[in-house]
């Protein structure tokens, strides 16, 4: 068998012109050939090459070996974590000083070495320091490589930021297949979301008059479809199969740049992930991988669709959900207490989530009158939450919060606070607006150890 390289250029074709990522590379070896890709991207002049120590003997040192030999003038840059703290963490200080570092230093160009914090961090000060940067893959864990959005630790906050893109992703198939197991579980947990975020973006634009773009599910259907029989072959590392679920993720990735929003790959299931991040850096609560923490939270999503579904509008008593639909002042006690020292970072956002009583009326209203419309608009992404368990279980990934080391308390404290964190409208507004929140998420989170056993039939 020759060399795996997956080929995402044939789908990267129709958006060359809006795209400032001008090389996607998937292939084994691909570090022999950073040199000759990165001269033609890059601006001449000194690179800094971005690792942490981790990262460093996955790829950096190998990589800095290529370049060097070549005659490039490529400084190593080593991220090591804060002290008392365990890892790197993407925190505002921790940029400000690689962005330093790079405009002080005169670099013309960076170059990410690494995974999430890594990634995160470079495209962040290489934002600041106004220079392009390449980022080189080293577990294939999460879409963020090729996305033109970070999420760095804001005075404690998980945040989204915009930030350029890179100029070029290189994914070396032999690197990323030698990535801790955990890792490679967790991007295929990224990518299955997929479906379901799908359908709270579809779900957004019609409630709400989210934006929508149409022309960008094509690029989003074709990267799902690269994933097609991949999970049942992680567990032995199969190259091939690696490959796709990365180039996967760099499609993912750039779908979002396309959309102008994390839309496309990011629903209610990530805000969940999203919540157990930032209960995790407050309060010291166990966390897991973002993509192993989304995984199983997709799971909870597809299932509260599932319950979603049964709603019939005739069951509405429009005047009483009204009359009970609390103002702004109540909510944002409620915020507060659940939030503790993180609430003055979440309540803009739950604010700007709280619709007015006239708003809600006027959901009710599309809602009671356009429900089986929006339903099948919904379902047309929408995949069965046992058939993702399947595929997650084919992978070894986890398939419960226990799994994840969350109990089964702050699972539903988080399932339940989600909607709360971002504005952005799905499914758990959507069962918030019909007063039905902590009713449906009771019943979708009852599902869940049926999932992780197989046991449960039809939905
Ligand atoms: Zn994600």
């Amino acid at each position: 068998m020759g060399l795996v390289r997956i080929d995402v250029e044939p789908l990267l074709r129709p958006w060359t012109a809006q795209l400032a990522t001008r090389a996607v590379v998937v292939e084994q070896g691909a570090v022999a050939c950073l040199p000759g890709l990165l001269t033609a991207l890059l601006p001449a002049g000194r690179w800094l090459l971005v690792a942490d120590p981790i990262t460093w003997s996955a790829a950096g040192e190998a990589a800095a070996a290529a370049l060097h030999r070549e005659g490039l003038e490529v400084t190593r840059h080593l991220l090591l974590p804060a002290v008392g703290v365990p890892v790197v963490v993407a925190a505002d200080g921790a940029i400000d000083a690689l962005a330093e570092r790079l405009r002080l230093g005169g670099y013309r160009a960076a170059v990410a070495v690494g995974a999430g914090t890594v990634n995160d961090m470079v495209k962040l000060a290489a934002t600041q320091a106004g220079i392009p940067y390449a980022v080189v893959a080293t577990a294939p864990s999460m879409n963020g490589y090729t996305s033109s959005l970070a999420a760095p630790l804001q005075q404690g906050v998980k945040t989204t930021v915009a930030c350029r893109p890179p100029v070029a992703c290189v994914v070396d198939v032999d690197v990323v297949a030698a990535a801790p197991m955990r890792m490679l579980v967790a991007g295929l947990g990224d990518l299955l979301s997929k479906p379901v975020s799908n359908a709270d973006w579809r779900l957004a634009h019609r409630v709400v008059g989210a934006p929508y773009a149409p022309a960008v599910m094509d690029l989003i259907d074709a990267g799902a479809a690269l994933l097609e029989g991949v999970a049942g072959r992680l567990p032995r590392r199969d190259p091939e199969a690696v490959g796709r679920l990365a180039a996967s993720l760099c499609i993912s990735g750039l779908a979002m740049g396309l959309a102008g929003s994390s839309a496309p790959a990011s629903g209610a299931e990530h805000l969940i992930s999203h919540y157990l991040d930032m209960t995790h850096y407050a309060a010291g609560e166990p966390h897991d991988l973002h993509g192993c923490q989304v995984g199983v939270a997709t799971l909870t999503t597809a299932a509260l669709y599932e319950v979603v579904r049964s709603w019939a509008p005739r069951s509405l008593d429009r005047a009483d959900r009204l009359a009970r639909h609390p103002e702004w002042s109540a909510r944002a006690l409620e915020v507060e207490q659940r939030f503790g020292s993180l609430a003055p970072a979440v309540l803009p956002q739950a604010r700007q989530a709280h619709p007015t009583r006239d708003e809600l009326a006027r959901r009710l209203d599309l809602l009671s009158t356009q429900w089986d419309d929006i339903l099948a608009e919904v379902a047309t992404t929408l995949r069965p939450a046992r058939a993702l368990a399947a595929q997650l279980r084919a992978a070894g990934a986890p398939v419960t919060y226990a799994e994840l080391g969350i109990s089964d308390d702050r699972a539903r404290t988080a399932v339940l606070a989600a909607r709360d964190i971002r504005p952005r409208y799905t499914v758990l507004h959507l069962a918030a607006d019909l007063g039905q929140l902590s009713h449906w998420v009771d019943r979708a989170l009852a599902r869940g150890p049926l999932l992780a056993s197989g046991a449960v039939g039809a939905a």
